[in-house]
This record gives structure tokens, C-alpha cells and sequence, in this order.
């Protein structure tokens, strides 16, 4: 188990509580450190991270990495371009590759994708579009000799984001953490709250309990435990057009993920550099290398060479699992949980989407990983973030999956604690379903964009 030297006495109370050592725990811990020390109004030593296991051992730690900006939400969009913001401040700490990020896609796209890229424009986030077969193709094949994929009417190139190294901007994140004095103690679970008239007073673990003033849940796919033991609603009402409807607050997507184990190098643009991180839609129907029929609806996969995964890594649409989220595994990852751990069929698919792309990955299909990979997200009854304050005292990061690159909402949840509530995040609050006030949806395949 790493990070062992983690696990110390516990303090018994501490003015900062913060439950997940993902991406969001740590963005937060380390951001209100910051801000403290600012306003003179205490440091790092203020706050505590816990997490039941060690910093990286949810879904942050596997994620694929990708930083991107095609999001069909304008609140979205401003939020990401944010976060874009706080992985380029620091590149080297947060093992970022700013390479820049594509969306290719077909013709049912096309005018979602073109309004991304007009919004984008008006927020300054630098991206070009391309629009039509014959000019798409030559577009792709100037950055790749041998692009070959079909039925694409739209590129979207982002010049900012592309992708981080998971566990080192983890690892990076920690490092800030403490060196602010943040504590950061692994091994300890979380299992109720202690309340008294709306607030939470202390958080009991299987090591103790620990009185805090404030307290903040980054718990990845574990949010619906946190959200229970708040006492918040397991259905959610939601305006539309007028009517109400309920939904589950919580559903979980399983995330289908994997790495062609070859030499990262093999996929270089035309002048020998890194390429963007690739993702296309298309309409086409999809045949493994001997002609054989996969798929025959819209599909779409992501890729990037990885030095961390060791080859091509990347991802497919994902699928939906159909339980109830606490008749969903416990541990949500690794080999132990049938529910969605990616197979053959998966792999034999995404090897051949890899050669609809490109010729050079013909043939390859043997060459999968078998490697554990992929894992289950918690996504909201819309698909987008709930960040909110719950009682008095009790700060909620339900990413819905969005959220690995999304490292500036600590930095937002930060100072909202010091008492500047914070509009990039207002868009995202809980009430938002009752109200009506509902995030627009885009025609991706995808529940994220
Ligand atoms: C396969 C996969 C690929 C992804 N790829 C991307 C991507 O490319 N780009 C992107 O932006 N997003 C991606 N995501 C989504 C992204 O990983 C998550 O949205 C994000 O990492 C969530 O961060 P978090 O800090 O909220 O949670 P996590 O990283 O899951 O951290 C939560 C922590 O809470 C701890 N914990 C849980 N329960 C308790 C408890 N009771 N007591 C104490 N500690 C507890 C866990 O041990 C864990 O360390 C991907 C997700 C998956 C599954």
C-alpha cells in the first residue's frame, strides 16, 4: 500500500475537515491553505485531508487525464476555462501536456460543435474550426499521413488543455498541500456525521472521531454515501416545461477505458511532435480489421500517446450500470468489480476504432492491454455538477464525472469558505433542478459534454 507513512494519530478536532484525497480534496486544501494564509486569518495547519485509503485512490487516480473545453454549456465552458487556468500555472507540478485537444465529428454534431467554438471565441479560449468533409480530411491529414477515418464534417482543434499524468498531478497536489502545512492522513474512513441543528460537528471514522467548524466532501463515486448521511434526498424534483418530475439523484455510468501497449512515440503529428488528445464521434459503421461488423450506430472513442499508461490510452462511450447506487460494488474499481471492468469485446472495439483513424494501428488488436482499466462515475439526474453548501457548514463536490480536470473548483469551494460565494459556481447548485434552471444538452453521445 504507498503513502503508508500516512497513517498517524488522528487530531481529535480541527478547524478544516475535508473528506477524499481526489483531485477536488486536495485542489481545495491546498487553495484555502492559500487563502488563509492571505487574509491573515489562519494557515495550513488549519486543515486536515482524510481519505479511507490514500491521495489517488479514487477516480482521480485513474483517470485518463484529459483536460478539455468542448462543452456545449456555457457555464461549463467558463468554468473549464478556469481550470485550464490553474493546470497552467504549473505545469511541471501538476504533470501537465498542454498538447491541445480535438473533437472530430459527424454531421449530427456539427452546429452543437460550431457553437462551442463561436462561445469559445468569446471568451478568448483559443481554438480553430473546421467544417466540411473534404476540408476536414485535409486538416487531419496534415497533422497525420495516414488519417483515414470517415463520415467526419467537423474539427474543433482547442489550443489550451490536453492532458495531465493522473497519480503525479495528484502527487504533485499533495506536495503543494503539505508543504502549507496541510495535513493529509490515509487509512481512515469516513462512516457517519455528527450534526446538531443543520451543521455538521464532527466527521466519525473508523479511527476516531473528529470535531471540525467546516467540513467538505470530495468523494468521487462515493458522494452518494456522503449525500445519505447529510440526510439530502435520494430523488430529485425537476422543473421542466413547467411539470415536475423525479428522478434518482444518483446514477451511476460505467467508464470503459484502455491502453494499446505499444511504444507512446508511435503516434506522432506528421512533424514528429506529441499530438493533441484525440477524440471523434462518427455515424460510420465501425468493423474490426478482417471486416467484420462492431458497430453499426453512432460511436466515439478518445486517445492520446500516454508515457504513464504505457502506450495509446484512452476511452469509449461509456455505459449506463442499471442498479441503484448502494447495489453498486463498494469499491468501484480494479478487477473485484464485475460491474464494469472492460473485456475482450471492448478492447477488440477500441483497437479497431484506433485503425478507422489511422492506417498505422491496423492490425494491432493483440496488442490491448489486460490491464484493469476504467471504473464508475456518480452522475446527478442532469449529468452536471452539484457544488453546494448543505446545513451550515457542510461543502459538497459532486463533479458528475466531469472533474479531473477540473482542478480550479478547490480554488472556487476555497474561497466560498472564506465567505465569497463565487458565480462560476452558482450554475451549479442543487436548487437549480427545482427551480428549472437546467444546464442545455448537446447531441453527444457522451452523458459529459
Ligand atoms: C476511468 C475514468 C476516467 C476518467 N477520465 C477523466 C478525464 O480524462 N478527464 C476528466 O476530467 N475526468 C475524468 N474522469 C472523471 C474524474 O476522474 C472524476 O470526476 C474526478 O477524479 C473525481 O474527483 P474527486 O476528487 O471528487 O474524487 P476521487 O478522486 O474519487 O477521490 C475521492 C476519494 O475519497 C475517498 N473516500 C471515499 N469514501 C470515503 C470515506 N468514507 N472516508 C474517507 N475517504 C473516502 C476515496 O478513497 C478517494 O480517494 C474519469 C473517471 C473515470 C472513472
Amino acid at each position: 500500500m504507498k503513502n503508508e507513512e500516512e497513517v498517524v494519530a488522528l487530531p481529535t478536532s480541527v478547524k478544516y475537515c475535508i473528506v477524499g484525497a481526489g483531485i477536488h480534496g486536495l485542489s481545495t486544501g491546498y487553495h484555502l491553505a492559500k487563502e488563509l494564509k492571505a487574509a491573515g486569518k489562519g494557515s495550513g495547519t488549519d486543515i486536515l485531508i482524510i481519505d479511507k485509503a490514500r491521495p489517488g485512490a479514487g477516480a482521480s487516480g485513474i483517470a485518463c487525464g484529459v483536460v478539455r473545453n468542448n462543452y456545449f454549456q456555457p457555464a461549463m465552458r467558463e468554468l473549464m476555462a478556469h481550470s485550464v487556468s490553474v493546470w497552467e500555472s504549473d505545469q511541471q507540478g501538476y504533470a501537465y501536456h498542454p498538447v491541445g485537444y480535438m473533437q472530430i465529428s459527424h454531421e449530427g454534431m456539427r452546429s452543437d460543435v460550431r457553437s462551442i467554438y463561436e462561445q469559445q471565441q468569446a471568451i478568448g479560449y483559443e481554438s480553430d474550426f473546421i467544417e466540411g468533409a473534404a476540408n476536414c480530411d485535409a486538416y487531419m491529414l496534415g497533422l497525420f499521413h495516414d488519417w483515414r477515418a470517415k463520415g467526419i464534417t467537423s474539427v474543433l482543434h482547442e489550443k489550451k488543455g490536453g492532458f495531465a499524468f493522473n497519480q503525479q498531478s495528484l502527487d504533485g497536489l499533495a506536495a503543494k498541500c503539505r508543504a502549507e502545512g496541510v495535513q493529509i492522513i490515509g487509512q481512515t474512513e469516513v462512516r457517519e456525521l455528527e450534526t446538531d441543528g443543520g451543521a455538521v460537528t464532527a466527521v466519525v471514522t473508523n479511527r476516531g472521531t473528529i470535531q471540525c467548524d467546516e467540513v467538505v466532501f470530495g468523494a468521487g463515486p462515493w458522494v452518494p454515501q456522503f449525500w445519505r448521511m447529510l440526510g439530502l434526498p435520494e430523488t430529485t424534483e425537476i422543473l421542466v416545461d413547467g411539470a415536475t418530475i423525479t428522478q434518482p439523484t444518483w446514477r451511476y455510468w460505467a467508464l470503459q477505458e484502455g491502453t494499446l501497449g505499444i511504444e507512446p512515440g508511435y503516434l506522432t503529428t506528421n512533424d514528429g511532435n506529441a499530438p493533441p488528445v484525440i477524440h471523434i464521434d462518427t455515424d460510420v459503421a465501425l468493423h474490426d480489421d478482417a471486416g467484420n461488423l462492431l458497430v453499426d450506430e453512432p460511436w466515439g472513442i478518445y486517445y492520446k500517446p500516454d508515457f504513464n499508461f504505457g502506450g495509446i490510452q484512452g476511452g469509449y462511450m461509456p455505459s449506463k450500470v442499471d442498479k441503484p447506487f448502494d447495489e453498486v460494488a463498494v469499491d468501484p474499481y480494479g478487477e473485484s468489480s464485475p460491474d464494469f471492468v472492460v473485456n475482450d469485446d471492448f478492447r477488440l472495439i477500441w483497437a479497431s476504432a484506433l485503425s478507422f483513424c489511422h492506417k498505422r494501428f491496423e492490425g494491432m488488436a493483440s496488442k490491448m492491454s489486460k490491464e484493469p482499466s476504467g471504473g464508475i462515475g456518480a452522475f446527478t439526474p442532469d449529468s452536471f455538477p452539484v457544488f453546494d453548501t448543505f446545513g451550515a457548514n457542510a461543502h459538497v463536490i459532486a463533479d458528475s464525472n466531469h472533474g479531473y480536470k477540473m482542478i480550479g473548483v478547490g480554488a472556487l469551494v476555497a474561497k466560498e469558505i472564506m465567505g465569497e460565494p463565487q458565480a462560476l459556481l452558482e450554475p451549479f447548485r442543487y436548487s437549480r433542478y427545482a427551480e428549472g434552471k437546467l444546464h442545455p444538452l448537446s447531441n453527444s453521445p457522451y452523458p459529459w459534454s
